[in-house]
């Protein structure tokens, strides 16, 4: 069940703050994520054009009764145009901006084609991330859904872990923490859950879960998150079937270590590149940071990777309101590996983990002896 008294998302403020960075010139919005955050239109396909004057989506006919409900429910006052065919939609949007003496559209997310094609009517200019930059600012709603979304992915992971011995193969552990997340109240899962097992598929960070079975001795790496009013969550933790060797007790407790290190840094005024270097530091000086092959984390929202991405050298500064994760790993073909991720909302004076199982020790009991 939801959390009682979940605090409203506050959709009916937005449009004033985009067209107040937009200084007079006109925005078209293709980017679903940066429609959602905008007006609370869920539906796959749309654009919205805002501008000092105009405020209007764009979406195909079967839409328009889910889109006005939205809009209704979330305080936005916002026209809706919902014609039949793709050439009429491509024509609503270019008609919408129609006297704007700017107009602005999603470079990073528009094809090259549909660019073109709209720049064919229209004095097309890139937009530089003026909704990316605005969504990083998760307001109490948005928390207040993610620390759900967290919470739900936190007890499917409690309930299936202590499983894993049990001759599971990496697909059933999936299968089951989604189903687990659903009965909890998930939407979904929040991205194709990654179980990657044994000395191969667990040496791969961004293994695709597959049919291999667990057996004991092995590392086992478990990446899930939940998925709630399409907002994400994003969670590893990571384990050995039976008794740890030494080497992946050491191991486990370097990456560990690099992880606290990581949650430690988190604050506001803290660059992306500070971030990364506190959890790669713990692994460089223990000799193995070669073996962490990936940046320390990202930004979550209504994207599962999202600004701000921290990897090595990143410039970007940490804002109180971002939603980040801290995941160092490592992984060695023939070993396995290891990763620990937990999702962190950045408050005034640090950050404050949204994702809460117990990481403290990576041991399963081993599987039965058959
Ligand atoms: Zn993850
Ligand atoms: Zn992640």
């Amino acid at each position: 069940m939801p959390p009682e008294n979940m605090p409203a998302i506050g959709y009916s403020g937005r449009p004033g703050e985009v067209r107040e960075r937009l200084d007079g010139a006109t925005l078209v919005v293709s980017n679903p994520s940066n429609i959602r955050w905008l007006t609370g239109f869920g539906g796959s396909l749309g654009w919205v054009v805002i501008g000092p004057d105009v405020f209007t989506l764009v979406t195909d006919g079967r839409y328009r009764d889910r889109a006005e409900g939205e809009f209704a429910e979330h305080g936005i006052d916002a026209d809706v145009v919902a014609p039949r065919t793709r050439a009429e939609v491509r024509d609503a949007v270019v008609l919408a901006t129609m006297g704007a003496s700017a107009v602005r559209a999603e470079a990073d997310h528009l094809t090259h084609s549909a660019w073109s094609d709209l720049a064919g009517d229209l004095p097309l200019e890139p937009d530089g991330a003026t909704i990316a930059t605005l969504r990083r600012i998760k307001d109490a709603g948005e928390v207040a859904r993610m620390t759900w979304a967290a919470e739900i992915a936190d007890a499917a992971l409690a309930e299936i872990a202590p499983r894993l011995g049990d001759g599971l193969t990496e697909a059933d552990v999936r299968d089951e923490l989604e189903h687990r997340m659903r009965r909890l109240g998930a939407d979904g899962p929040s991205y194709a859950t990654i179980v990657g097992t044994g000395p191969a598929n667990a040496a791969r960070p961004h293994h695709e879960t597959g049919r291999r079975r667990i057996v004991e001795g092995d590392t086992v790496i478990i990446d899930v998150g939940a998925l709630v009013d399409g907002y994400h969550s994003d969670m590893t933790r990571s384990f050995v079937v039976g008794a740890p060797s030494a080497e992946q007790q050491e191991w486990y407790e370097l990456v560990r270590i690099a992880q606290s290190a990581g949650l430690a840094a988190v604050a506001p005024g803290v660059t992306t590149g500070q971030l990364d270097a506190a959890c790669r530091d713990v692994l460089r000086q223990a000799g193995v940071a070669d073996f962490f092959v990936h940046g320390t984390g990202h930004g979550v929202g209504l994207d599962i990777h999202e600004d701000p991405f921290a990897a090595a050298g990143g410039t970007m500064v940490l804002l109180e309101g971002d939603v980040v994760t801290v995941e160092p790993g490592l992984y060695r073909d023939g070993f396995g590996g290891f990763r620990i991720e937990d999702l962190v909302a950045v408050t005034a004076s640090g950050g404050r983990p949204l994702t809460h199982l117990p990481k403290d020790s990576p041991c399963l009991p081993s599987p039965p002896t058959t």
